[in-house]
């Protein structure tokens, strides 16, 4: 039969021209998909063999085979799968017939027809697009295939110019190869991609390819000089060719086996090298799924936290594989935000590799699969809290921050957030030190306490001197320790545990409603009343500094101490939205006066004596000064304090 010419199809010819006209830089992944299609071509003739064993006409050792040839500048795929007759070829290389394909083109219409100046090169990035990726790096492409049990091998070859031809040929296995005539750019010493070089193409196997279920072989060749029997090379001996076929893929990914195959050893191996985890995982998720979506799952919670995990250029993610074959390498939205930390990989039959990475990121299968993953994560941290504590603080201390702006950003990350991580959060706290959740602190709470009390500050030693813990310590009333600035962020995020709200003791009233506190704070109305003038003024002599003096009712031993509004932000809240430079949130202080202290009756007398004195407003100076150091802020004129100080000592 003579050579026969066929116009492609016209959205076939607008995608190819899509390809070659596009500078999409990914060009390697073409040799993916073209092993994949090879792949899924032997899985085809093996499923027929299943019920017709002549098929496979003795050939039974399935193989992919790569030939780089720098002499005629190709690269050639062979593999001994199902191969196409004529009809075939015409139908699945000359048409568009798969959805991903055709949804991609859609895509694209429909974007320009929104805006003009959409990037073709940009959109066509975010594709893999099977077959005619090959033509990003061809000049020509030439397949030549036999159907399995057929005896007519065809020809097929196009330089993507709108048409293609076909001619009878002679095979003689079974199967297809796939002939890549190179673009000049991609061939020789000198290109930027050589993809003629075997150590190139072995590499991109690996890369991509390692998982796939058939050995992909290529013919290695060097030049050796001879050895004598011991072994030692020839001296002046002319060197000799040697070549060796070796297969370039392991095969056998690891998650595909079962669970009780697989040691801990070859766990921990798997993620150092697919991952460069430096140290053992702290904990392996190997699961596999067959309800609606099929996948498995290999995940681990790698030893440390990754130096740069808070920081935006940190990029989470986990690799996506469909049947072994490689798909992305970090997919965002498999896990929420929270669990940004881990690491591993997906592998779904049901996950359409000729399909956009955003569409196939918002694909319903992928939420599943999100959605489970997620689950039990979750499940095995509740359960390490519950059953080894050890483990989990060290987990906490970790990645407790992940979790805390989990819920902190709980907007974002889905409304139930809230309560998927509200037991999994801990916090140091004033009773023995020991880090505590908010169960235990509830279970253990006094019946007269009605609140959840916290303290925020930069270390715990700051903490223990904040004027304000005494008051609660003296009625054994636990204090937790917020000591970064997201913890207080997330308190606020939860509300509320069990019906108990959270209360700074830095901020606005501390709520105390025992028959003593009651009292307590009657005497301080009254003070504060007797007191009106001398507290307005100090008020006057501060200035903007602050937003109210109070008379104190939660102060013991210390003079004064400085807390904030209940409505508005807190200091330390302040303090972040500063060291964020966004000074835009400022906290409503309060400066409040411990009425009990000689400190007070000295105010008192120095008011007496006029509130324009100097004594008066150096006095008043000073003790904000004072309520700023045990905040851990610094006063505004640190050498002017000072002084002053150094005065009054002198006096
Ligand atoms: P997809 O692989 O998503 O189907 P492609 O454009 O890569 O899309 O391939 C189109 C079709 O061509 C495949 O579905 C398959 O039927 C056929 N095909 C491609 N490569 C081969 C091959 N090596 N052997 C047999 N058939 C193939």
């Amino acid at each position: 039969m003579a050579k026969e010419t066929h116009a492609f199809q016209a959205e076939t010819k607008q995608l190819l021209d899509l390809m070659i006209h596009s500078i999409y830089t990914n060009h390697e992944i073409f040799l993916r998909e073209l092993i994949s299609n090879a792949s899924d071509a032997i899985d085809k003739v093996h499923y027929e063999s299943l019920t017709n064993h002549d098929i496979l006409e003795g050939d039974e050792d399935y193989e992919i085979f790569l030939v780089p040839d720098k002499d005629s500048h190709t690269l050639t795929i062979s593999d001994n799968g199902i191969g196409m007759n004529k009809d075939e070829l015409i139908e699945n290389i000359g048409t568009i017939a798969k959805s991903g394909t055709k949804a991609f083109l859609e895509q694209l219409k429909k974007a320009k027809e929104e805006n003009a100046a959409v990037d073709d090169k940009e959109m066509i990035g975010q594709f893999g697009v099977g077959f005619y990726s090959a033509f990003m790096v061809a000049e020509k492409v030439t397949i030549v295939t036999r159907k399995a049990g057929e005896q007519q091998a065809w020809r097929w070859e196009s330089t993507a110019d709108g048409s293609y031809t076909l001619e009878e040929c002679e095979k003689e296995k079974r199967g297809t190869t796939i002939t890549i005539q190179l673009g000049k750019e991609f061939y020789g010493d000198d290109a930027e991609e050589n993809f003629t070089d075997t150590y190139k193409i072995e590499g991109l196997v690996k890369k991509y390819s390692d998982y796939v279920r058939y050995p992909i072989k290529m013919n290695f060749t060097w030049e050796e000089t001879p050895k004598d029997k011991d072994g030692k090379p020839i001296e002046g001996a002319e060197k000799v060719q040697k070549s060796e076929v070796r297969t370039l893929n392991s095969m056998q990914p690891l998650w595909a086996k079962n669970k009780s195959e697989v040691k801990d050893e070859e766990y921990n191996e798997f993620f150092k090298q697919q991952f460069h985890e430096w140290e053992d995982p702290m904990e392996v998720f190997h699961t596999k799924a067959e309800g609606t979506v099929e996948y498995t799952a290999l995940l681990a919670i790698p030893a440390k936290a990754p130096f740069n995990l808070y920081h935006t250029d940190y990029e989470p993610g986990l690799q996506l594989y469909s049947r072994h074959v490689f798909i992305m390498d970090k997919c965002k939205d498999l896990l929420p935000n929270y669990l940004g930390f881990m690491k591993g990989l997906v592998d779904s039959p049901d996950l359409s590799l000729n399909i956009s990475r955003e569409l196939l990121q918002q694909s319903r299968e992928l939420k599943t699969i999100g959605r489970a993953l997620e689950k039990n994560i979750l499940k095995t941290l509740g359960k390490k809290l519950k059953n080894q504590r050890e483990w989990y603080e060290k987990f906490w201390n970790e990645y407790g921050k992940s979790l805390k702006i989990g819920i902190y950003n709980s907007i974002y990350e889905g409304s139930d957030t809230v309560d998927k991580l509200k037991d999994l959060i801990l916090f140091m706290s004033s009773k023995d030190e020991k880090l505590v959740t908010l169960k235990e602190y509830v279970e253990r709470m006094p019946e007269s306490q009605k609140k959840i009390y916290y303290a925020t500050a930069k270390d715990k030693e700051t903490i223990e001197h904040l004027p304000q813990l005494e008051t609660l310590k003296d009625k054994g009333y636990e204090v937790l320790y917020l000591l970064d600035p997201v913890d207080e962020f997330c308190v606020e995020t939860i509300r509320e545990y069990e019906g108990k709200s959270f209360q700074s003791i830095s901020r606005g009233d501390l709520d105390l409603d025992d028959a003593e506190s009651q009292e307590v704070k009657k005497e301080t109305e009254e003070i504060q009343k007797d007191n009106g003038d001398l507290l307005k003024d100090i008020k006057d002599v501060l200035g903007d500094k602050v937003a109210e003096v109070k008379v104190s009712a939660r102060l013991k031993s210390s003079a004064v101490c400085l807390v904030a509004d209940a409505n508005g932000p807190s200091l330390s809240m302040e303090q972040t939205f500063q060291g964020m430079d966004n000074p835009m949130f400022k906290a409503k202080r309060i400066l409040e006066i411990n009425p009990h202290h000689q400190l007070f009756q000295r105010l008192q007398q120095l008011h007496e004596g006029g509130k324009d004195s100097q004594e008066f407003k150096d006095y008043c100076g000073l003790l904000y000064s004072q309520a700023l150091l045990m905040e851990g802020m610094l006063p505004d004129n640190p050498v002017e304090l000072a002084q002053k100080l150094a005065q009054l000592m002198a006096k």
